[in-house]
């Protein structure tokens, strides 16, 4: 499931530089999206597109922007189920140049 980010958040905007998908923006701020640009997700708070988060499988082992979180805010939706594969398929998709290592500890939460 694409991770979320909660009222709870406090802007510090120590997750956005930290996601390998760009999918974290500004509240207020546009987004892209396969070349476009969309009105943003959120105005008082920053987020996630869930087109774009792959709850980082393909690049780490763990969300990277829960893990700088100072208040713990970045949290699985629940009205998001994405399998392991699912989540690979949106990364290779995001990142059409990019040569994926096998999914392992290393690289899928899944795996851990
Ligand atoms: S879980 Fe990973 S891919 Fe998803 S928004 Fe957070 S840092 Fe980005
Ligand atoms: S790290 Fe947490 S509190 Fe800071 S901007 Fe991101 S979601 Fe909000």
């Amino acid at each position: 499931m694409a991770t979320m980010i909660t009222e709870e958040c406090i802007n510090c905007g120590a997750c956005e530089p930290e996601c390998p998908n760009t999918a974290i923006y500004a509240g207020g701020a546009q987004y892209e999206l396969n070349g476009q640009m969309f009105d943003a997700l959120s105005n008082d708070f920053y987020y996630i597109v869930p087109e774009k988060c792959t709850e980082c499988v393909g690049h780490f082992n763990q969300e990277q922007c829960a893990a700088v979180c100072p208040v713990d805010c970045c949290v699985p939706d629940p009205n998001r189920a994405e399998t392991e594969g699912e989540l690979l398929a949106k990364a290779k998709k995001i990142h059409p140049e990019k040569q994926f290592a096998d999914l392992s500890a290393e690289n899928s939460r899944f795996r851990k």
